[in-house]
């Protein structure tokens, strides 16, 4: 009788649309990195490159609370990526256990006391986070041992690639089903050459480690991106060397050119993201 029931309310509640796997885009860009993934189980932050206020400001925007984070995964030792770490690990209310790479780890300046909760893995290991599946990455970028990742959980993949110099065959195998990808769109090459970097800047950010242009992100979309993904977040856009509207035009024409329906969205430094739902 008890099975009955519950099977009931479970396609009462798929038929009412309820949400089980939430993905938010907290901040995207050079000034600080985070997104939500979240299912009712388990909430995983992906970088955590604001300060611990501002985070837990933007979670309360959307309905989140910091201290209810059961894991934070990094992605590289970049400040933009990690600023917020460091204090969050220390902070005696908040329970999430860090994840990075074990190469990564000694490159985090934790300040006096080292983290507590802290779990290593290698670069390309699958793990699980409560009911979330992570799958890490290696990517190409000038960090001593960066990843990307893709999250599974209840049939639903999220894949995260940004600060990266190109896209390995590797990297677009990961990619591959997901229904929702985050993909980086930094620089627009025109504006980067002309821009007021340094020439060693310019070189960095345009070689095979630095981070991916409109260019090489529109190739994607057109030659690479999965029929099955219904949304793509564009997202770590330069405030010097791009603009969020060039990058809607390109990805827009882009997508249109193949077909399709991907819906786009274009991740913002200082605003969360819509909350997206499955
Ligand atoms: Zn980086
Ligand atoms: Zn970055």
């Amino acid at each position: 009788m008890s099975f009955c029931f519950q099977a009931i309310r479970c396609i009462l509640e798929f038929q009412g649309g309820r949400a089980t796997v939430k993905f938010c885009v907290l901040a995207s860009g050079s000034s600080g990195n985070a997104a939500l993934v979240a299912t009712e189980k388990t909430r995983i932050l992906v970088d955590a490159g604001l300060s611990m206020k501002e985070l837990g400001k933007r979670m309360e925007a959307i309905g989140e609370n910091l201290h209810d984070v059961d894991a934070i995964v990094a992605t590289h030792e970049h400040s933009d990526h990690v600023s917020g770490l460091p204090v969050l690990a220390r902070n005696r209310h908040m329970r999430a256990v860090i994840y990075m790479t074990r190469l990564t780890a000694p490159a985090i300046d934790w300040g006096e006391i080292p983290p507590q909760r802290l779990e290593s893995f290698q670069a390309g290991a699958g793990f699980a986070i409560g009911d979330i599946e992570v799958q890490s990455f290696s990517i190409p970028h000038d960090a001593i041992d960066p990843v990307g990742f893709t999250f599974a959980a209840q049939g639903v993949r999220i894949g995260i690639a940004t600060d990266l110099g190109y896209i390995p065959e590797s990297v677009k195998y990961h990619l591959r089903r997901v229904d929702l990808l985050l993909l980086e769109a930094n620089h627009d090459l025109d504006m980067l050459k002309v821009g007021p970097y340094p020439w060693s800047v310019k070189q960095r950010v345009m070689s095979r480690v630095g981070h991916l242009s409109n260019m090489v992100m529109s190739d994607y979309l057109m030659q690479d991106l999965d029929g099955c993904t219904a949304n793509v977040i564009l997202g770590h856009i330069s405030e010097q060397n791009n603009h969020p509207e060039i990058v809607r035009v390109i990805a827009a024409q882009t997508l249109e050119a193949r077909c399709s329906a991907a819906r786009l969205t274009i991740a913002e430094q200082r605003t969360p993201s819509e909350v997206f739902q499955y």
